[in-house]
């Protein structure tokens, strides 16, 4: 390959989704470099999988509602199916400020376009999941459109349709510096062995995208934040097609997954070690107390601590994705912070991304909540603690 038209530093979901859709738009020279030995080192594949347009901005139900139009035409546009399942998002509020919060959301939702999601009762919730002890629980909010994808085959499909297209992928390749030439921008993208020089840089490096800013003038807030999730045994007490279950007040949620059923419930990480992605025993014992007080089914299921994991979200300030050009940069590009939506907003981070870059605007959807800008201009997003 001759210079790089577009370098993308990072082939997770976020790098893959991006090279595709360039790829798409004509664009015929993009490298992708990733550390990793092959697709997957990130946090893509540590994700659990789930897929949602119930937020509270208008802006992540508009990805979302993008995310899922483009879902339905993943299988014929890359040759490998998502995985979209459709089984739903139960959230459930045990006290009238919940609800509450529920409610203003599914009023932001209606707004943005979203008509699928509703409140629902104690009733609905049984019918919805009678594993849950319903016992304390108010109502709830249910989108049956919501549901679950495979983050593995969704990075796959991305990276096999761009490599089709003329992408390349170079694995075990890190990035260790990018070179600014004053007005131009980004010259050169430094590895340990290499210097490549190109047309436009993209920094989609998850977790671990701040660290390459060095020399840019521009601090991106990303900061790692570990995510643990505890497995059960491979068990039928709990079906397949079991909405994803979630407890606004503590964030205590569970899924089924390849006959396992997965638990989760945010904590802080590790004072000190932000980039420390072990699995607390102490944790894994705190979260399978809460699935046996709340999910009576699994008392007797045990957990299988080998195959428990942990991985880390891309945190933003607000909690919101950063896209478009650097400020005073202009040729290169962030797609970072997802801050744990990821793998759900990817299929539309990256066309909107392709149509910044290749056009100069995004045309898809209003991005301006998402502009990088908006940290130093003091205007940020409502973060919602509930969803
Ligand atoms: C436990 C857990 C559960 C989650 N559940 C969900 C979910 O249900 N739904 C959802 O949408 N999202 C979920 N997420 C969030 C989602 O995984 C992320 O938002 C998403 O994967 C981010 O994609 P990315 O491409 O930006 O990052 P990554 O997948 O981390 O990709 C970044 C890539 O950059 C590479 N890299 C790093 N440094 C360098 C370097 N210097 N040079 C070259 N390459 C480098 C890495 O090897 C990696 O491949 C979850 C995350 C975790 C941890």
């Amino acid at each position: 390959m001759s210079a790089p038209e577009v370098v993308i530093l990072g082939a997770g979901i976020m790098g893959a989704s991006t090279a595709w859709h360039l790829a798409r738009r004509g664009v015929r020279r993009i490298l992708l470099l990733d550390r990793g030995p092959r697709p997957g080192a990130g946090s893509t594949t540590r994700a659990t999988g789930g897929f949602r347009a119930q937020y509270a901005t208008a802006i992540n139900v508009r990805l979302s509602l993008l995310a899922r139009a483009q879902l339905q035409t993943f299988e014929r546009d890359t040759g490998i199916a998502p995985g979209y399942a459709p089984h739903g998002y139960l959230w459930l509020a045990e006290t009238e400020r919940e609800l509450a919060a529920l409610a203003e959301a599914r009023r932001v939702q209606r707004q943005a376009g979203l008509c699928e999601a509703d409140a629902v009762t104690p009733d609905d919730i049984r019918r919805l999941n009678p594993a849950v002890a319903g016992d304390g629980i108010l109502g709830g909010a249910w989108c049956p459109l919501d549901g679950f994808l495979r983050p593995a085959d969704l990075l796959a499909g991305y990276l096999a349709a761009a490599e089709r297209l003329g992408a390349r992928v170079s694995w075990g390749a890190e990035a260790v510096g990018l070179e600014l030439d004053g007005g131009r921008g980004v010259a050169a993208v430094r590895t340990e062995g290499e210097r490549i020089v190109c047309g436009a840089a993209v920094n989609a490096l998850g977790p671990w995208a701040a660290g390459i800013m060095d020399g840019t003038g521009f601090a991106l807030p990303v900061t790692p934040l570990r995510r643990q999730v505890a497995s059960t045994v491979p068990t039928a007490a709990l079906p397949a097609t079991m909405p994803m279950t979630i407890f606004v007040g503590d964030g205590f949620h569970l899924r089924v997954r390849d006959d396992r059923v997965l638990l989760l419930w945010p904590t802080p990480g590790v004072p000190g070690h932000p980039f420390d992605d072990s699995v607390e025993p102490d944790w894994v014992d705190a979260v399978v107390a809460k699935a046996h007080a709340r999910i009576p089914p699994l008392r007797e299921v045990p957990v299988d601590r080998s195959a428990c994991w942990a991985g880390l979200y891309e945190v933003s300030p607000d909690k919101h994705a950063i896209l478009g050009a650097v400020p005073g940069v202009p040729n290169l590009f962030l797609i970072n912070g997802s801050s744990g939506h990821g793998v759900m907003h990817a299929p539309a981070l990256g066309r909107l991304l392709a149509e910044i870059v290749c056009d100069g605007h995004a045309s898809s959807l209003d991005v301006r909540p998402l502009r990088p800008e908006r940290f130093a201009e003091g205007d940020l997003n409502p973060v919602s603690e509930v969803l």
